[in-house]
Formats: C-alpha cells, structure tokens, sequence
C-alpha cells in the first residue's frame, strides 16, 4: 500500500500550490504519487449538458467515464466518505498518496501555519510532522520547520520517514523475478532463467523498467516451452490480456513491443549459449545444473542476440473489447476479433472452414456430415 501523508491547514494558505511543488520534486526522484483532495463544499465535476451529466439525471447513481488514457468516476453518497475508502481507490503499486485537507484523520501531516490565518485547533497537532512557515511560531514545537520554498527538504523528509529513504536506482532484482518464475513455473529450470534474462533485457532495451505497471508492452513468444512462462512472469503479459502473443516457431526467442512508441527489439537465444553454460561451470557433471549456474552470471551477448524490429499489430489482435462479433452459420457458435472466414459467401469460423484441429464424434455430427 502506498504511503499517505497529509497537507493541511487553514483556508487559503497555499495548500494547494505546496502540493504542486512537492509533486514535481516527487516525481523527478522516480516516485509514483497520487493526490486526494477534501472539499468542504459541494464540488461539482459534472458539466451540466455533457453525457456522464444526463446519466447521472436519469437516475445512475455511479457514473464512470473511460477513455484511452483517464478514467473518472462519480459516485453519489448517503454520507461522507471515509478517508480510508477513497484511499482503497488508489492502486497499491503508488509510492505515497498526497492528501489536500482531512485535517481530522490521525494521519502524518504536513501543517502549513500563518499566525494571521486564525489558530489551529490543538486536536490536529500531535500528527504533524513538519510546519511550512515563513515566522518563528511555537506551534506543534517539536516537528521541524521549513520555508515554504523548501520543496527537497519536505520531499527528504517524506522519504526517510515514509519511503524509506531514498528511492533506489530502478535495477532488476534477479534473483526475486527468478524465485518468482520458480514458482509461477513449478520449477526453476534453465528456460526459466534464460526467460526472464530475456524478458529483462527486452524491457530494458525499449527503456520500459516496469512492464507491470506501465502496460506497454505486448510480447511476441516463439516458444510454448518453459521460456514463455518467465516472459509472462516478469512483464506481466498473458494470453487473456491479449498481451501476449503465441508465435509457434519452436523457437526461444521473443519479441517484446513498445505499443506507444510502436518500437520492437526480437531477442532470440543463441543456441552457443549451452557451449558457453559447459566453459562457464566446466567441474559440474550436469548439464543442466552448468547451464541454471551460468545463464545468471553470463553476460547478456553471450546468451541472446538482439535485434531491432517492425511488427504490426492490427486493431482486431489489441486488448481491449472485441472489435468484432460474428456468428458462424454452419454451427451457430460466436467468432469474435475478426477470426471468421468467407466461405462461398457464408460466414464460417475457421473450424467450419476447413482444417479444424479437433474432429467432433457426436451422433447429431454424423448425421448432419451424412446429410
Ligand atoms: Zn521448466
Ligand atoms: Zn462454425
């Protein structure tokens, strides 16, 4: 879960505009951050007129907009929400969770005090963790004082008392997406650890440190052996997704697409690789266990070869909704994504067309193939 901490204090002393040069700072330190902001008043988003407006009219009591790159949602409410419901909204993977008001929660603040914008009421004070002022003031004495320009010193503070100080450089942890692929596996084979060097090398040659979260990528795999499930392992790419692809070339190899570039590196394994795993480990009598030793430690060129590639990818295989829905008229059932065929001016699924992988056994099939 994220961390949260919370900036307050009284009306118009700049709440807003410290969370708007604590983000910047933030985010240039490589931390992800969310905001929730309290509003004391009945804040209105909807544009009267526009769409989510009139649903909302009509009686939805949850609308939801999506589009490609936002997501908003409004929702009515017989009472005022909890601060710990709206935090349940962010996504676990945030760094910290800025928090605009809710002076009341029991939560970490940050105050900022101006002795002319009234008192503070000493019930917020045992929380505060730092006081943004321009003056000497006695106010909660024993948090530490900053100016109100003194973005990196909030933001060290944040991190050694949040964040656990500061964010390491972004690197692979190998050995945890290895135990990882291990388990997800069944075993830690060789094709595990080639899988997710793979995989690594692939994100880290289109600059992607986190496939997970950044849902960029879509993988090409050329193999259905134990290779393709560290793929799957470490970027977070699955068939169900529609972000990963089965190639069937029987080859350990992988192309690994950046969809908002539109940039693809293929990393094929070099079949000099096992040689290398045999000079690598020479006193070790198994292969297998030579080649799990050395596909960790060898360097990445001698282990995969890397090229830059084009793939297109076409509106009928993306995630997202199908874009198509059909039903074959031979056996009735739903072809979506454009997988049908035309056949003598019929729609027909592939299987109907000819050259179906499975022969059906039925009574009711025999009779129809004898009619
Ligand atoms: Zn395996
Ligand atoms: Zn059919």
């Amino acid at each position: 879960m994220p961390a949260v901490i919370c900036v307050v204090g009284q009306k118009n002393v700049g709440k807003t505009a410290l969370i708007e040069r604590l983000l910047p700072e933030l985010v240039a330190r490589g931390r992800r951050v969310a905001t929730i902001k309290h509003d004391a008043h009945d804040f209105e988003i909807d544009i009267p007129g526009k769409d989510t407006w009139r649903h909302r009219q009509a009686g939805s009591r949850t609308t939801i907009i999506a589009s490609s790159s936002k997501v908003a949602m409004v929702r009515l409410m017989e009472r005022e929400a909890e601060l710990e419901e709206l935090l349940r909204l962010v996504e676990p993977s945030y760094d910290l969770v800025l928090i605009e008001g809710f002076r009341r929660s029991p939560l970490p603040k940050i105050l900022i005090h101006r002795p002319e914008a009234g008192k503070e009421s000493p019930a917020i004070l045992g929380d505060v963790w730092a006081v943004v002022t321009e003056e000497e003031t006695d106010i909660a004495r024993s948090a530490p004082r900053f100016r109100p320009d003194d973005v990196a010193g909030l933001v060290d503070l944040i991190e050694q008392r949040l964040l656990g100080g500061p964010a390491q450089a972004s690197a692979w942890n190998l050995p945890a997406l290895l135990a990882e692929a291990g388990r997800q596996h069944g075993h830690l084979c060789p094709g595990q650890v080639l899988g997710v060097r793979m995989a690594i090398l692939g994100c880290e040659r289109l600059g992607i440190p986190d496939p997970k979260s950044s849902k960029r990528v879509v993988v090409f795999v050329e193999t259905d052996r134990c290779g393709a499930d560290a793929v799957q392992t470490v970027t977070g790419c699955t068939l169900g997704k529609r972000t990963l692809k089965f190639m069937d070339y029987g080859k350990l190899a992988a192309t690994f697409l950046d969809t908002k570039t539109g940039r693809a590196v293929r990393i094929c394994a070099r079949e000099s690789a096992r040689e290398a795993a045999q000079r690598f480990a020479p006193e070790e009598p198994d292969p297998h266990r030579a080649q799990l030793r050395a596909y960790k430690a060898l360097p990445d060129d001698e282990l995969f070869t890397v090229q830059e590639v084009r793939v297109e990818l076409s509106e009928t295989d993306l995630p997202g909704r199908p874009r198509r829905r059909v039903t074959c008229e031979r056996c009735g059932e739903a072809v979506s994504d454009a997988r049908e065929v035309s056949a003598g001016g019929r729609t027909l699924c592939r299987a109907c067309a000819g050259g179906s992988y499975y022969a059906p056994i039925q009574e009711r099939v025999r009779k129809e193939a004898r009619s």
